[in-house]
């Protein structure tokens, strides 16, 4: 039995259980820690009366997920008011008594969508989500990408023509980079209305398509991926998909040969499956490995003795 935290800008989803047949949830505001913590403890040792084995733990970010950095488990640089530096895994942990699993909301739904949703059996995929900003994660040769830190795949830079798009782009850091050009505030900043307001027919869907199209072509070129999963609020509108694809096949204009793009680009571009649950089954995911981990560590120990 596995605990499984969503930790997220807006909510904290926690969950307890497996999978998705046997999951518990509940949800808290993601207000101060002092206020949400403490409300995540009391759910996880009322709900678990049998306790669990490890906890697992997807974080708005960026992260520290480096084992050998001092700040390793940490929200870092995050400019929600108390959150800056936040021991977040290790409060938990402590709490509760169990091994931690760490890492990005995103990649925790990437794995949840590797093992139950829209990418099972890939061993190479990306997972991108277009809300309230922009993130991305990576399965390559079956493990997750982390590298130095962590991907980031919202702050890729795109092609910005000035002279069609005049909208300069919200990212602090970098203006007119993919999450400043086209998450949702992005989109309601541009047009005056929020996205889901924004009928079919407008011209801002065709405009985030070609966003969203350069963006995974690039991601196209970069990783070779299976498939390319998009979710968030911006994806819902209907025609997004469609407008995508066709922007998609037009910009790699047949330098890549494989049917995978050519016949089959409805499956190559695709939601995920899961939807809001998605980051906390992936939680449970991390709180399984934490738990695999952690027995590793102790056979060494033993080995070693
Ligand atoms: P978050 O990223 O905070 O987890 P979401 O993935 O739901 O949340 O994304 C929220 C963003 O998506 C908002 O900017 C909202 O305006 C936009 N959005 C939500 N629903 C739609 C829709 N049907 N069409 C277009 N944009 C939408
Ligand atoms: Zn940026």
């Amino acid at each position: 039995m596995f605990g499984g935290i969503e930790a997220g800008g807006t909510k904290f989803v926690c969950g307890i259980g497996t999978g998705p047949d046997d999951l518990h949830v509940a949800q808290f505001p993601t207000t101060v820690p002092e206020l949400t913590i403490p409300k995540v403890i009391a759910f996880f040792k009322e709900e678990a009366t049998d306790g669990f084995d490890a906890l697992g733990i997807g974080s708005f970010g960026p992260v520290d997920l480096d084992p050998n950095s001092p700040s390793f488990g940490h929200i870092t640089s995050t400019p929600k008011p108390g959150w800056q530096n936040y021991y977040l895994a290790g409060v938990l942990g402590g709490a509760l008594g169990v091994p931690v699993g760490f890492d990005t909301d995103v990649n925790a739904a990437l794995l949840a969508e590797a093992r139950w949703g829209a990418a099972r059996g890939l061993p190479d995929f990306v997972y991108l989500t277009i809300g309230t900003g922009v993130g991305g994660g990576a399965m390559v040769n079956g493990k997750l990408v982390h590298g130095l830190v962590h991907t980031e795949m919202g702050h890729l830079r795109i092609p910005h023509d000035l002279a069609r798009d005049p909208y300069p782009g919200l990212c602090p850091y970098h203006g007119d980079c993919l999450e400043g050009l086209a998450c949702g505030p992005a989109m309601q900043a541009r047009w005056g209305v929020p996205g889901i307001e924004l009928p079919p027919a407008h011209p801002a869907w065709a405009l985030e398509a070609e966003y969203l199209a350069l963006a995974v072509l690039n991601l196209t070129m970069t990783l070779s991926p299976r498939r390319i999963l998009l979710g968030g609020g911006v994806m819902q509108q209907p025609r997004l998909f469609g407008l995508m694809r066709e922007e998609f096949a037009r910009l790699l204009n047949g330098y890549i040969q494989h049917r995978e793009l050519s016949d089959h680009l409805d499956k190559y571009l695709m939601p995920p499956q899961l939807g809001g649950r998605s980051g906390v089954l992936g939680a449970l995911i991390l709180g399984e490995q934490a738990l695999a981990g952690s027995a590793r560590q102790a056979q060494l120990r033993v080995k070693s003795v």
